[in-house]
């Protein structure tokens, strides 16, 4: 309708969530000058791991947790108006977002506080290869399914941040620890997800881990429940 041309950009209606759309929202945010990663199930998507898509996630740093919701509102996502949504409730099983916005009423934009989900980082903004890599790395990230899902990138979209599998293994076994009492075996999930596909689709090889990750995740491969255990509980205090 004629009318709702003059309504300004809050009004503008969202593509469809994909590739194109995420690294759409990182591009605002690098413009912004906002350190971000990728993150949540988008994110393991990019791993070639085929799971349901809710949205987008990412990991901001703390400075600019507000610089970032100012900056993805408006264009399009939009503020959450419903007091029963799902990334308001504190679930027990899964993380909340800090806070979020939507691009669908079911399909969201979580951000999430570096501090809660990635505190050893030293910056989110280094694409040095082995701790960030971006999405559309050829060497390191799977092309697409046989049915044309997931994996990387198309090369030509704005650069998208993520963690390289070798660093989001720790990262997943620390938030395991961290969260143990509460949601830890959301992050077991992950890594199992990782473990599962990643070793198939040639993505991930245990031997790359290093130190307390590697004893880990060996036993946890063989299937060594007292090794498995004595390694989780040395993970955050003796690597
Ligand atoms: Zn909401």
């Amino acid at each position: 309708m004629a009318e709702d041309v003059s309504q300004g950009k809050v009004d503008l209606e969202l593509p469809p969530l994909d590739n194109r759309l995420v690294a759409s929202a990182a591009a605002r945010l690098d413009a912004a000058k906002i350190p971000h990663v990728l993150w949540g199930n988008y994110m393991l998507t990019i791993f070639g791991i085929p799971t349901i898509v809710d949205g987008i996630d990412f990991v901001i740093d703390d400075d600019f947790m507000d610089a970032a919701y100012h900056t993805l509102q408006g264009e399009g996502f939009k503020e959450c108006k419903s007091e029963g949504c799902i990334s308001k409730k504190n679930l027990g099983y899964a993380p909340t977002p800090h806070n979020h916005l939507h691009i669908t009423e079911s399909l969201s934009l979580g951000f999430y506080k570096k501090s809660d989900i990635l505190w050893r980082l030293p910056n989110l903004l280094n694409v040095d290869g082995e701790t960030i890599i971006l999405a559309s790395d050829l060497n390191q990230l799977p092309g697409p399914d046989i049915l044309g899902r997931g994996g990387r990138f198309q090369q030509d979209l704005h650069p998208v941040r993520v963690l390289a599998v070798y660093q989001l293994v720790p990262a997943l076994l620390l938030l395991a620890k961290k969260d143990m009492s509460t949601y830890g075996r959301y992050w077991m999930n992950w890594i199992s997800y990782i473990l599962e596909y990643c070793t198939e689709n040639g993505v991930f090889d245990q031997n790359r881990l290093t130190g307390i990750y590697k004893t880990y995740i060996n036993a946890f491969l063989e299937g060594d429940y007292t090794a498995k255990h004595q390694a989780f509980a040395c993970i955050g205090i003796t690597e």
